[in-house]
């Protein structure tokens, strides 16, 4: 796991000042973690065996293993990494999502690159470039649907599926994120860009910080690069066709000019959050951040794969602080 070696070899440098003693730990053991919360059961028995007494309610039985429920380790994902020219995976394609695999499958829009999951029926990831070019004044096209774009005969994820769930029908891609055309703007209500998310997950702390990306754009002219996903699962609802993810994560690169490889340096600055998919979050945004190497570990996917491996290695081992 290279994961864990970024977080033991870069405690000499600029990483100090930030230091994240809980860096080897997925970012759950910061709220409450339960086995939902995790992919594997390996992942499940590293924060049992960093917890004495249990805190976390991991061992029912009390045979000193973790969630023995899950998977030993992660479920493999595809090797080959699909080979496309978007500006939306520029920086990686975290999952080597592609067009073989209908759990890892590869949704390459003009306006966003996406991995979903057919058994899910949720996306794993998406990835969007956001400047002052994607947005302007098309209204909110409100215009749910199911995404044709999945291989026939696959199960397509209806707008009524949420309804009675008891979860909003949360955007990854965010509509406000895309309002340059009516064409743009509706692409963001595919059903493959929607997640079961829970009100004060998609109403708080989530939206304070798409709001706050769009600030970075309005006020500062900034581009940014951003990855959003989900892990875990919550109880199975539309007939047991979704499996609302427990947790929500995003990484946010932030550039001056070009969102390209050769424009990211040490001194890049990134955002990372990774909160809850439930009820009672604080509102601040900033309360779920958390290093791109937590991200990574805890869903097991290698982000910013495109960047320098040393640069890689720097920016993920920060803690985002703002
Ligand atoms: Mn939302
Ligand atoms: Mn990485």
């Amino acid at each position: 796991m290279t994961v864990l070696l970024v977080a033991l070899t870069s405690c000499d440098n600029l990483a100090t000042e930030l230091a994240d003693p809980n860096a080897h730990l997925p970012p759950c053991v910061e709220q409450n973690c339960d086995c939902g919360d995790f992919v594997s059961q390996d992942l499940a028995q590293l924060v049992l065996d960093d917890y004495s007494g249990d805190p976390y309610n991991l061992d029912g039985d009390g045979n000193g293993r973790a969630c023995e429920r899950l998977p030993q380790t992660t479920p493999e994902l595809d090797w080959e990494t699909y080979f496309s020219n978007s500006p939306h995976l520029a920086l990686g394609n975290p999952s080597h999502a592609g067009p073989d695999n209908i759990d890892n499958y590869l949704i390459d829009r003009e306006q966003y690159a996406l991995a979903y999951s057919q058994s899910h029926g949720v996306l794993r990831w998406a990835s969007w470039v956001l400047n002052r070019d994607w947005v302007g004044n098309t209204e909110r096209q409100n215009n749910f649907r199911p995404d044709g774009i999945l291989p026939k005969g696959t199960y397509q994820v209806v707008p009524g599926d949420y309804t009675n769930s008891g979860y909003d029908r949360g955007h990854m891609v965010p509509s406000a994120d895309r309002t340059a055309s009516e064409r743009d703007n509706s692409s963001t209500f595919l059903m493959t860009n929607i997640l079961p998310q829970t009100a004060d997950n998609n109403r708080g702390p989530w939206k304070e910080l798409e709001s706050y990306c769009r600030d970075l754009i309005y006020q500062q002219d900034k581009t940014l690069y951003i990855i959003g996903g989900v892990y875990g699962q919550r109880q199975p609802i539309a007939q047991d066709r979704l499996i609302p993810p427990s947790r929500t994560w995003k990484v946010v690169v932030i550039f001056d000019g070009e969102p390209t490889v050769d424009q990211v340096s040490y001194s890049t600055e990134t955002i990372a959050v990774d909160m809850p998919n439930d009820t009672g979050l604080d509102e601040r945004w900033q309360t779920y951040q958390t290093s791109i190497d937590r991200i990574e570990l805890a869903t097991g996917y290698d982000l910013l794969s495109e960047v320098p491996e040393a640069v890689q290695t720097e920016l993920e081992a920060r803690r985002s602080n703002y």
